[in-house]
């Protein structure tokens, strides 16, 4: 246990400061100051080490929490990465990016704010990578087996790295011209900068995994003929296939899928020339949904140098503190103020967007929204409510619907379940013997950290396929959801 006294005498909750708004949003760079590390030692000292940690409940991972915040206490940070390492292979990620789920199930989080587990992690592998710690760790011997992973968000790079280490020879399929997934291409550089994915995928060619970018499985090659080419497929495609909005002026110039604008700024961000990009500059930006996606569209918006910024969402907005339907240690669905909120805009809720408004030269102009009213479980616009809001880009962001199948379904004949996701078994294989899936394409749109969590358990699967026996790690089921009671 790191300080037995410790969550007596420190019984408040330290983060690093934000960058001062004014600041950031004339920049790209990731919002956090440069952590105080006396700051992070008195954080981690504040760890019970519980005889039941339900921290490790509240991580899909497992991650080994209580165990690194007394390395980190002891300023073992060495020691404390090789822990972090042997549940999560990209802690990068997820320190920076997750909701944490673990903070929602700290036993502290009773009568106290949760231990800072989030802040532990990401310093435990900054650390790590500043004194390079972080090294290849390269198969002692091949295994002459062949495996293709399609798609490299973090599912499919964390099933490529547990394969590689495992002795199979892997090729990562990217369809996008670089790899990374919704880390490259969704998630915007103020949230996570690239150098963090650059630095880890550096590991991962130095160990032998060979990337692919620029090849759309099912259309350059078939799926058929990957299958044929390889002893094992890793399908971990996401599900990219977003909510639309099929109300009047829908295809009004100006109104765009949330996805359409952020890869587009990921790109400038990364150097690209854009033809005609989608900008917020000097615009009335509505955005549509308040999920991770609308957000990182808000600080996006921010960033273009937006005139105004509005969020509207259907729902009811949701409690500040923890509600009574939703008691400790699951994860509670909270009203929460990210770095984009605070640097500003208006967020409306209870508001059912009915119409697209066109100007005279035919673009959007304006939204006309209504009050939300519940019949009968339905969330409906309310008569006479209805008020315009001026609107010059409108971004939807309201969700996924789930993977793309036409071409699994086509070449594959794969199936998929009621919620539109690829079907499979218990071992994450699909109807086809040696197709797995992992990530957001099995499991629906969800979190960085279900999608690494999945793609090691995936890796053990195929590696048991292929040699009959296995030593990788499987810390989740397909079936396994955030805590419930
Ligand atoms: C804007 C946005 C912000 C988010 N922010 C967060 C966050 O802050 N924290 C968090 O935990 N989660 C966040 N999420 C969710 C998280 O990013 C996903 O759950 C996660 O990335 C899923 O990982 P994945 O590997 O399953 O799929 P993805 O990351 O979606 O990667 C799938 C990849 O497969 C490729 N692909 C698809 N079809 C083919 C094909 N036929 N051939 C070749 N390649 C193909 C795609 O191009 C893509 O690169 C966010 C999601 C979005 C959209
Ligand atoms: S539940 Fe909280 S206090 Fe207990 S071991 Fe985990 S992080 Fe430490």
């Amino acid at each position: 246990m790191a300080d037995p006294k410790g969550f007596l005498k420190v019984q408040e909750r330290e983060l690093p400061a934000r960058r001062p708004v004014s600041v950031r949003i004339m920049d790209w760079k990731e919002v956090y100051e440069q952590g105080d590390p006396a700051q992070l030692r008195r954080q981690a000292g504040r760890c019970m080490d519980c005889g039941i940690p339900f921290c490790h409940q509240g991580c899909p991972l497992g991650n080994l929490i209580p165990e690194w915040n007394d390395l980190t206490w002891r300023g073992e940070g060495r020691q404390a990465i090789e822990r972090l390492h042997s549940t999560n292979n990209f802690p990068e990620f997820t320190g920076r990016l997750c909701p944490a789920p673990c903070e929602s199930s700290c036993v502290l989080g009773i009568n106290q704010p949760a231990v800072t587990i989030k802040q532990v992690e990401v310093s435990i592998i900054d650390e790590a990578f500043a004194n390079g710690w972080v090294q290849p760790h390269p198969p002692e011997r091949l295994t002459g087996k062949t495996v293709a992973v399609v798609g490299s968000g973090p599912a499919g790079l964390a099933a490529a790295q547990q394969l590689t280490r495992a002795g199979h020879t892997v090729a990562v399929y990217e369809r996008d011209d670089r790899i990374g997934g919704l880390l490259r291409y969704g998630i915007p550089d103020f949230k996570m900068e690239k150098k963090h994915l650059e630095a880890r995928l550096n590991q991962m060619m130095a160990e032998g995994t060979r990337f692919r970018a620029g090849v759309d499985i099912g259309v350059d090659i078939t799926w058929d003929d990957l299958r044929s080419r390889y002893d094992a497929v890793v399908v971990a495609t996401g599900a990219m296939v977003p909510r639309d909005l099929p109300i009047p002026g829908r295809d009004l110039p100006g109104v765009h899928f949330a996805m359409e604008y952020l890869v587009q700024q990921n790109k400038a961000g990364a150097g690209d020339t854009v033809v005609d990009q989608i900008t917020a500059e000097g615009k009335h930006v509505v955005v549509l949904g308040g999920g991770d996606t609308g957000a990182d569209c808000i600080g996006t918006a921010h960033r273009q140098g937006a005139a105004s910024v509005t969020n509207l969402a259907i729902g009811t907005q949701p409690p500040t503190e923890r509600p009574e339907n939703q008691p400790w240690p699951m994860s509670p669905t909270l009203f929460e103020v990210s770095s984009a909120h605070e640097e500003g805009g208006v967020r409306q809720y209870l508001a059912s967007t009915v119409e697209f408004l066109s100007n005279e030269a035919g673009e959007v102009r304006a939204i006309r929204v209504a009050e939300t009213e519940y019949l009968d479980g339905r969330r409906v616009p309310k008569a006479g409510t209805e008020r315009e809001i001026p609107a010059d880009l409108v971004l939807l962001a309201m969700g996924f619907t789930g993977p793309e199948s036409q071409e699994l379904s086509g070449q594959l004949e794969l199936p998929f379940d009621g919620r539109g996701n690829v079907e499979r078994d218990e071992d994450y294989q699909t109807s086809q013997a040696g197709v797995f899936v992992a990530g957001d394409a099995g499991r629906g749109q969800s979190l960085i950290v279900w999608a690494i969590a999945e793609g090691r358990a995936a890796a053990a699967s195929v590696d048991r396929y292929l040699e009959g026996e296995t030593e990788l790690p499987s810390p989740v089921k397909p079936t396994d959801r955030a805590i419930s009671i």
